[in-house]
């Protein structure tokens, strides 16, 4: 490993990345330092977020910089405020040595006036989110003529933001001559279509391989009923105690919906999305990063500013619908040489873009199974045990006190005070989970909705009985398999006699019958546009499934050999007699196992 006086560090920078505590180079600024501070070639790095990227390019620009000269010559373009501010941060400290050199800040969301002014009295590095940067050029602001380098730091992003005719009208104020690096965490094709736009024969960097995941982060996924994902992400979050995580949702409804039932079971959690204001996520991001908060719940985009490197945990509660978004989220857990879990919690018909991802991050997903309530009370009492020996014992203090404490408890043995301690903490708790059922996993067969494999037997006993996802509603219709039918073939059916496009969920094809999901609010369009319609020579006969549609008022026997449903109740206690009961109810909130910070 070479050292940064080796690379070509000038001592002054040197001097205040030392203060800062950067001993040895890391891997991105090993390769790209020598290369920046020696040629005027393009650059495409190929790096995770964390790897220590801002320095890699940063320091040799620094140095680059013609500090007698009053102009801009050096342009950062990222995609948020957040990231702008922190790398204008960075480079400030990295030049904390270097006489006259003046790094500008140059984001949305502030006073543009006051930009405008620092323009006016010079810089030499401007760090830019794309749309402040076109408004002041429109204003004739700013003046990108004597700019030698262009550096996109989170390329992909700036471009899943939409930024992409922004750049282009950047980049065509810059001279051509100008050196331009790349630093991006994954390699889409629209990113490729810049490069060849834009860049001249590129040296191509990559740190680990193409798309590669951090080796620090393990990845897992839980597959569970789309009825138990919270059910599951709350098991999770108890089996580790000291969880320090982000759980991504999809949309800003999720992620309030999912916060608000976290903070109203009594965990310690927050929602940061688009629809706060930027106060209320500036107030949000700093809770979270002084570790107020331990569980924020956040969109994509709202959780792209932060900055946080101690994450235990990346939850992904659903997988992105763009897959390259995992990239981004995985890669915030697992940063600065500490390792870090990725999971995911899924539903059965999100199996198949596991698989996809894999073959992006280069990475294998272990399956996780749900942590029982067993599991869980005895990961948290020894985290309690754990505390209990570290805790700091403040001597003086509690002196005082001891005599009197000592005198009441004389009668009790040593082993007695430890179990009265351990359950005072843990009796809420074992109440919680003792009843609680099982969280089911799902088999492949289901989410395949092909029954080859199962004994015939089962499908009966099972199929109908089977619950919708939310939302759906399950049919039976009288055709299966001795009539040609396969998940194509009924799908085809739907299309065929219903007017409208329905959404088809969960398809059970069996024998002589099958069993289809629909959304609740199309029913009525589907039975009347299939029931009567012929298919070779049957008629066909569809029906909402027993027990459906407030626990069957459908019912017509059991008629074509579909199964019965046991009784319904409400969802959660619609499994066989099983009481949910506390998986469904609040977390216990105790002062003890679930201390908030
Ligand atoms: P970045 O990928 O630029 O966001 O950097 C990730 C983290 O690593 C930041 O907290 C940096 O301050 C830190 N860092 C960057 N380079 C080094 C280094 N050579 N030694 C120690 N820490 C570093």
């Amino acid at each position: 490993m070479k050292t940064f006086e080796e690379l070509g560090v000038a001592a002054n920078i040197r001097k205040a990345i030392e203060e800062m505590g950067y001993e040895n180079p890391m891997p991105v600024q090993e390769e790209v330092i020598p290369y920046l501070l020696g040629e005027t070639k393009d650059i495409i790095a190929l790096a995770q977020t964390g790897t220590g990227k801002t320095a890699a390019f940063g320091l040799p620009l620094l140095q680059k910089t013609n500090v007698k000269e009053n102009v801009p010559q050096a342009l950062i373009l990222c995609p948020t405020r957040e990231l702008c501010l922190q790398i204008a941060g960075d480079l400030a400290d990295y030049s904390r040595y270097v006489d006259g050199l003046r790094v500008l800040p140059v984001y949305g969301g502030s006073s543009i006036d006051s930009q405008i002014k620092a323009l006016k009295r010079g810089v030499q590095i401007i760090v830019a989110t794309p749309g402040r940067l076109i408004d002041l050029i429109n204003r004739n602001t700013v003046k990108l003529d004597k700019v030698k380098c262009v550096v996109l730091d989170e390329a992909d992003e700036m471009l899943n933001m939409g930024f992409t005719d922004s750049i282009n009208e950047i980049l065509s104020q810059v001279p051509e001559g100008r050196q331009m690096l790349l630093f991006s965490a994954t390699m889409p094709k629209e990113i490729a279509k810049i490069t060849r736009k834009y860049m001249d024969d590129p040296k191509e960097i990559i740190i680990g391989r193409k798309n590669e995941g951090s080796s620090n982060v393990k990845h897992v996924y839980y597959l569970v009923h789309a009825r138990d994902k919270y059910l599951a992400l709350k098991r999770i979050a108890d089996y580790y105690p000291n969880i320090y995580g982000i759980i991504f949702c999809r949309t800003r409804r999720e992620t309030q919906e999912i916060a608000d039932k976290l903070i109203q079971d009594g965990y310690n959690a927050d929602s940061l999305h688009g629809d706060l204001s930027q106060a209320q996520r500036d107030s949000v991001m700093q809770k979270f990063r002084i570790k107020n908060i331990q569980l924020l719940v956040a969109t994509d985009v709202a959780a792209r500013g932060l900055d946080v490197d101690s994450l235990t945990h990346v939850i992904n509660y659903g997988l992105p619908d763009d897959i390259e978004s995992y990239t981004h989220r995985s890669g915030r857990t697992g940063r600065a040489g500490k390792t870090g879990i990725s999971i995911g919690i899924i539903h059965v018909k999100e199996k198949g873009k596991v698989r996809e991802i894999e073959k992006i991050i280069n990475r294998k997903f272990e399956q996780g199974t749900i942590p029982s309530g067993d599991a869980i009370c005895e990961k948290q009492l020894f985290n309690f045990v754990d505390n209990l020996e570290k805790v700091k014992v403040n001597e003086d203090e509690i002196e005082k006190f001891l005599p009197a404490i000592y005198k009441r408890l004389e009668w009790l043995e040593k082993e007695d005070i430890i179990k009265r301690i351990a359950s005072l903490e843990f009796n809420r708790l074992i109440d919680y989970y003792r009843d609680a059922e099982e969280i089911e996993t799902p088999s492949d067969r289901q989410s395949r909705g092909d029954d080859k494999s199962f004994p015939r037997r089962k499908d009966r006993d099972n199929s109908g009985s089977r619950q919708a996802e939310r939302g759906y509603s399950r049919l039976f219709v009288n055709v299966g398999r001795t009539d040609n039918v396969n998940p194509a073939t009924l799908m085809g059916l739907v299309n065929e006699f219903v007017a409208d496009k329905v959404s088809i969920g969960r398809i059970d094809i069996m024998q002589n019958f099958s069993f289809f999901e629909v959304p609740e609010r199309d029913v009525n369009k589907v039975l009347n546009g299939l029931n009567n319609q012929e298919r070779g020579n049957r008629r066909i006969s569809v029906e909402v499934a027993q027990g459906e549609r407030g626990g069957g008022n459908n019912s017509r026997g059991n008629s074509g050999g579909r199964p019965q449903r046991r009784s319904s109740g409400g969802r959660d206690n619609d499994r066989g007699g099983f009481s949910r009961g506390s998986d469904s109810s609040s977390r216990p909130k105790g002062k003890g196992g679930f201390r908030r910070r």
